[in-house]
């Protein structure tokens, strides 16, 4: 049987060209986006497509928008084999670090992608990684399973595990980087799959399950030198905070004044989670190298390891949402939950 996949379509550069009354880019509708690549009939797979109403700028996307997609995921998830959801690249990796803690027990490829030019423009990178994505939600295994059974980013010829990417560039094709986990596939000639590092189901078989309980309740700290004890504290005693992300220096390092470590202890004894991610893009956390980085293990930091802010973010919004005692939500930030940190 042909492969069948579903696309959906939720707005960003891709799909965008220029409104002539604004003289800015605006969405426009599928049918457009599917004249422009009639070279996807030529695999012969069975492709349907649901389009999110309003499209968006992926800068507008919110928790409520992973809520739909997972959802939309679900509703159609026995009748595809595999998912594209094309989307803008701006959000898109806090979108797709979302959607693989959402959806549970994930059996088949969503894989995610977009384009820095409109795929209406002569020189697009839209085109190439729009067949590309569909060509991989496609792939099979020599057994008849998923090649990727995971929620992933293709851009510019790299298949990235959704959760470890971050956009790290606004001008340049590749967009996207996976800074601290290898690719899962690249294409070139052929599209290279790396199966070593894709993450299989340890039993295949099960229902897909999707949470969608979320809490927002969240606020992100970057440290520089020179940060304020009232604006740290301003930020950590907003009442209801649930959860902070602090991005410290290097492996985890924060300055050792007294006031910082007080702050933060405070906060962590009134029930606010805080998960130490570094500012670098490479590397891990390690609150044992460094005195500067003891004190905020002392006080109760929890080490976030090499997770991405972005999926810091989603991870936190996610356990937030469905656990409300603190423990569980510290075991599982230390947990590797779906490919989000290295243990
Ligand atoms: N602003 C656009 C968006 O994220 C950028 C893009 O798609 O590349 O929707």
């Amino acid at each position: 049987m042909n492969p069948s996949i579903l696309i959906i379509y939720t707005g960003g550069t891709i799909g965008m060209k220029l409104d002539p009354h604004s003289g800015a880019l605006a969405p426009f509708n599928f049918q457009q986006i599917a004249q422009e690549v009639p070279e996807l009939k030529k695999f012969g797979y069975q492709l349907d497509t649901v389009s999110f109403s309003p499209l968006i700028d992926s800068s507008d996307v919110t928790p409520d928008f992973w809520i739909k997609l997972a959802l939309t995921i679900q509703e159609h998830y026995d009748r595809y084999d595999g998912f594209v959801v094309l989307i803008g690249t701006d959000t898109m990796a806090y979108t797709a670090s979302a959607l693989s803690f959402m959806l549970r027990d994930l059996e088949k490829p969503v894989i995610f992608t977009g384009s820095q030019l409109p795929i209406a423009v002569l020189r697009t990178d839209g085109k190439d990684n729009f067949i590309s994505a569909v060509e991989i939600a496609a792939a099979k295994q020599s057994d008849g399973r998923p090649q990727v059974p995971e929620v992933c980013i293709f851009f510019e010829n790299m298949l990235f595990r959704g959760n470890r990417t971050t956009k790290y560039n606004a001008e340049q094709f590749r967009a996207f980087c996976s800074p601290n986990f290898p690719p899962l596939a690249e294409a070139g000639i052929h599209i290279k799959y790396h199966n070593s590092v894709i993450r299989y189901p340890q039993t295949w078989g099960e229902p897909l399950k999707v949470n969608t309980q979320i809490c927002c309740d969240l606020a992100i700290i970057k440290l520089f030198p020179g940060i304020q004890e009232k604006i740290v504290r301003g930020i950590l005693e907003i009442p209801g905070l649930r959860a902070a992300v602090l991005e410290t220096y290097g492996s985890g390092n924060a300055p050792t004044q007294a006031w910082l470590i007080d702050a933060l202890r405070d906060a962590i004894s009134s029930g606010v989670i805080i998960c130490n991610v570094s500012q670098c893009q490479t590397g891990s956390v390690s609150m044992e190298t460094y005195a500067t980085g003891i004190l905020l293990k002392r006080a109760g930091v929890l080490g976030g390891r090499d997770i991405t802010t972005e999926a810091a973010v989603a991870k936190l919004i996610l356990l937030t949402g469905q656990y409300s005692n603190n423990e569980d939500i510290t075991r599982m930030i230390d947990t590797n939950l779906c490919g989000e940190i290295s243990i």
